[in-house]
């Protein structure tokens, strides 16, 4: 296992994570905290739930593993999150996750799931965020993070007067585009850099024959590709994934014992490939976030990626979930072109409203 320092914390973090929403079998609390203690005992010692992954199951599978997890002696970090609007609510959270984690203190706190500057403002000027500044200094967290959707350009105007110890973010192949400016801004601060979704949200895993040109040597699986990619990046930390079953944990284990870091000129060219192969693919650069009537494309775009790849993730729930959107914003397109005329790679995007539309309505 390759460890990383968390930003300037002095806390040195597994290059894959254990992303705790995608158990197989979460009604089976043994053997899903079973799969946390497989985890460790490979090597992988930072573990990240949120109050809502399976209704809260998933934070009590991490409580159930936690005196498993303290017997092997090993040093290990537990990461939730929470997307309180009010600092009661965010008390209630946070009293409710150590309830179901069995502990009495966080690793790493997240103020999640920010979706916009708006979103980010509101729970500012409700004083959600000084909340989680009192938390830690009451010593119930250890560091105070933040997840976010956010374009790469709106992350680093946050960071301009934020503190954070580190920021989880989603990015892979077919995305870092849309995010790049937001990872450097907070590599840049010394941050710790926490990849979510490092497969597309399932779509590089379930469609290796069109991703297999990111495999830059050989015997490499279009997992290990993926996430030798973001490993090349020395700017990110972890990579999260989201394991259903103990192979899934080997799979990844795997991935990084055999990393062989991409070379600056490789990790350029595949860049370029990446844009260059995919014309027909929205790569989430969000030039096209010109609409008078503010609806945001490239979210949808995005979301008409998962369509296009059939991936096992619906583009309606990819909305609703990652997007925080739902299908009737497009009621307020008047097709006027404007998102169409500034698309980088020329996409039909009122074409692919339409048939985002039709296939939410099954
Ligand atoms: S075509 Fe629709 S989505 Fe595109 S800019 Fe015009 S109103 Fe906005
Ligand atoms: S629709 Fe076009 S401009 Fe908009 S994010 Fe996708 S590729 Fe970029």
């Amino acid at each position: 296992m390759i460890y990383r320092e968390y930003g300037s914390t002095g806390k040195k973090i597994s290059a894959v994570g254990f992303g705790g929403m995608r158990f197989e079998k979460p009604q089976d609390i043994d053997a899903s905290a079973e799969m946390l203690v497989y985890a460790l005992e490979n090597g992988i010692n930072y573990f990240d739930t949120a109050t809502f992954y399976f209704k809260g199951k998933s934070e009590m599978i991490f409580g159930h593993a936690l005196p498993e997890l303290k017997k092997s002696g090993k040093d290990f970090y537990l990461s939730t999150k929470s997307m309180a609007k009010s600092p009661d609510e965010l008390r209630l959270d946070l009293e409710k996750s150590l309830e179901r984690m069995k502990t009495d203190f966080i690793d790493f706190y997240h103020v999640w799931c920010v979706l916009s500057p708006d979103d980010y403002a509101h729970r500012k000027a409700a004083g959600v965020i000084d909340e989680f500044k009192k938390l830690k200094e009451e010593g119930l967290v250890g560091n105070i993070t933040i997840s976010t959707h956010m374009k790469g350009s709106e992350i680093r105007r946050l960071l301009e007067t934020e503190e954070y110890d580190g920021i989880t973010l989603g990015y892979s192949a077919i995305n870092f585009p849309f995010r790049e400016e937001g990872l450097r801004a907070a590599a840049a601060k010394n941050m710790g850099v926490v990849i979510m979704n490092p497969l597309g949200g399932g779509a590089i895993a379930d469609n290796p024959d069109e991703f297999s040109f990111i495999k830059m040597h050989k015997k490499q699986s279009i997992v290990d590709a993926a996430l030798h990619f973001l490993l090349s990046d020395k700017s990110i930390t972890t990579a999260l994934v989201g394991f259903g079953n103990k192979s899934h944990i080997d799979d990844a284990v795997s991935a990084v014992n055999s990393f062989e870091p991409y070379t600056d000129a490789e990790v350029a060219a595949l860049k370029l490939r990446i844009q260059d192969d995919f014309q027909s693919m929205c790569t989430t650069c969000g030039y096209c976030d010109v609409c008078p009537e503010k609806i945001p494309v490239w979210a949808f775009m995005e979301s008409y990626n998962h369509l296009m790849m059939n991936s096992k993730y619906e583009a309606a729930e990819r909305l609703k979930w990652h997007w925080g959107l739902k299908m009737d914003e497009l009621d307020r397109c008047t097709s006027c072109g404007r998102c169409e005329d500034a698309c980088t790679q020329h996409l039909p995007i009122l074409e692919r409203f339409e048939l985002l539309k039709k296939n939410s309505a099954g």
